[in-house]
């Protein structure tokens, strides 16, 4: 059975939530700070899902090093839990102890929902709204007492729950994850070939390290990488019919596991289609991305030139994106990859804190306002990176804003803060 760990520090109404969940009314006893309970759990079932829900109760509370006692408190919940609720006041909103267990959380990378408890009316609901700042994504506004949005909050808890068949967990903080993708023919097992045979050590004898069996371990210019689903590379099927079918699953697939694309082009042909429809199919799924043209042996001045031309024609979309001129053939720029990966993982996991995207958005606004829409002026209340990998922007406004104002808003952060060889995603939520 899955466990569900309830966290926060005292006072925020967990043990009044817990009783909420599994659905009774006695032995509500009041977060004094202070008092230490025992961990205790319970039986619930949502939905038709069944699964444990721990109460870690009111953590102690001496005045000194309180932050710092509730995070190891955290922790241990925490690392027994299979989806960890994390309670917040809304109407005391964030306090450094707070703060404290978002740091325990996110390293410990379990899946978390964000409850924002004592909203027992609609004011208090904007209240709620800014604990997206936290960085664990939507905040739940709930009234542990009235039962206001619990539905909402279960169906959330019951969503973040396992599936039978987990991600495998040594995948998460070891070896950066890549895939190296582009349309057939373009020289992506050469490439591959290429950086396996110019490694200096054995990687797959780097001791602690599972690799999937689809996956290879490779050195880079001394640093190691994972490239994902390399086995869909090695195999030299050329399938006769549904092969591009074939192709674009794997390459979706390759995709979604990775955490940066190498996306090859060959340089020595026009861009295609198919080219940018990768690049595109990278950029929605929101990896980072480094664009390799190969075949540059084959190019001479006069290629390089119309090159340039597609470039500027075809892919101003991707102008984050930079871009390594190679040969598999020859080993030429190979080992840049190393360098354009790690800045585009750089940019991917960027984030901005909240002070300074809304000094930001401040400037921004105040240099180039929205343009009047239906005689009314949209404005940004304000902004939050909700997440990084890709960083993800979540805007509150009064109105709707113009694509093109969005677009401006990308522009700019771009310019401010960087963002080399990521998508960016903006999120606008008008004030209903
Ligand atoms: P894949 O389908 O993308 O994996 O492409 P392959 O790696 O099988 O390469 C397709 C063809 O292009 C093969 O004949 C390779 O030898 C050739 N090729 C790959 N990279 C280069 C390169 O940098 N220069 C040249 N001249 N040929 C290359």
């Amino acid at each position: 059975r899955p466990v569900v760990a309830i966290v926060g520090r005292p006072n925020v109404g967990k043990s009044t939530l817990v009783n909420r969940i599994i659905g009774r009314r006695e032995a509500v006893v009041q977060d004094i700070p202070g008092v230490t309970r025992d961990r205790i759990s319970y039986d619930a079932s949502w939905n038709g899902r069944d699964f444990v829900v721990v109460d870690t109760g009111g953590w102690a509370s001496d005045a000194k090093g309180m932050a710092a006692r509730i995070a190891e408190q955290a922790e241990l919940a925490i690392n027994a839990a299979d989806v960890v609720v994390l309670v917040v006041d809304a109407t005391v909103g964030t306090l450094d102890e707070d703060e404290a267990v978002v740091e325990v959380l996110r390293r410990s990378k379990k899946p978390t929902v964000l409850a924002a408890n004592k909203v027992d009316d609609q004011k208090t609901e904007l209240e709620a709204a800014t604990m997206w700042n936290l960085g664990l994504g939507q905040p739940w506004p709930v009234s542990a007492i009235h039962g206001r949005g619990s539905g909402d909050l279960l169906d959330a808890i019951v969503e973040a729950l396992p599936e039978r068949s987990a991600v495998p967990e040594e995948e998460a903080g070891g070896p950066r994850r890549v895939a190296i993708v582009g349309k057939p023919n373009v020289g992506k097992s050469s490439l591959l070939n290429r950086l396996v045979g110019a490694q200096r050590a054995v990687v797959s004898d780097i001791s602690g390290t599972t690799v999937d069996p689809v996956d290879e371990l490779v050195e880079v210019a001394g640093e190691v990488f994972r490239f994902v689903d390399t086995a869909g590379l090695r195999k030299r099927v050329k399938e006769a019919s549904g092969h591009e079918y074939y192709a674009s699953l794997r390459t979706a697939s390759a995709i979604e596991r990775a955490e940066v694309c190498v996306a090859v082009i060959d340089a020595s042909e026009e861009i295609s289609e198919q080219d940018l429809r990768i690049l595109s199919m990278v950029e929605e799924a929101g990896r980072a991305l480094v664009v390799a043209f190969n075949k540059w042996d084959l190019t001479d001045e006069e290629r390089r030139r119309y090159l340039d031309r597609e470039i500027e024609r075809d892919m101003v979309q991707f102008g984050w994106a930079d871009h390594v001129n190679i040969s598999a053939l020859t080993g030429r720029n190979v080992v840049k990859l190393r360098t354009a990966i790690n800045e585009a993982i750089a940019g991917w996991e960027t984030r901005v804190s909240t002070g300074k995207l809304n000094a930001f958005l401040g400037r921004l606004v105040a240099a180039h306002p929205h343009p009047l829409r239906g005689g009314k002026q949209p404005r940004i209340l304000f902004g939050t990176q909700a997440q990084s990998g890709p960083p993800t922007f979540i805007l509150f406004t009064t109105g709707d804003l113009d694509a093109g104002y969005v677009r401006y808003v990308e522009r700019r952060l771009r310019e401010d803060f960087g963002f080399r060889g990521t998508p960016i995603h903006i999120e606008v939520r008008p004030r209903a």
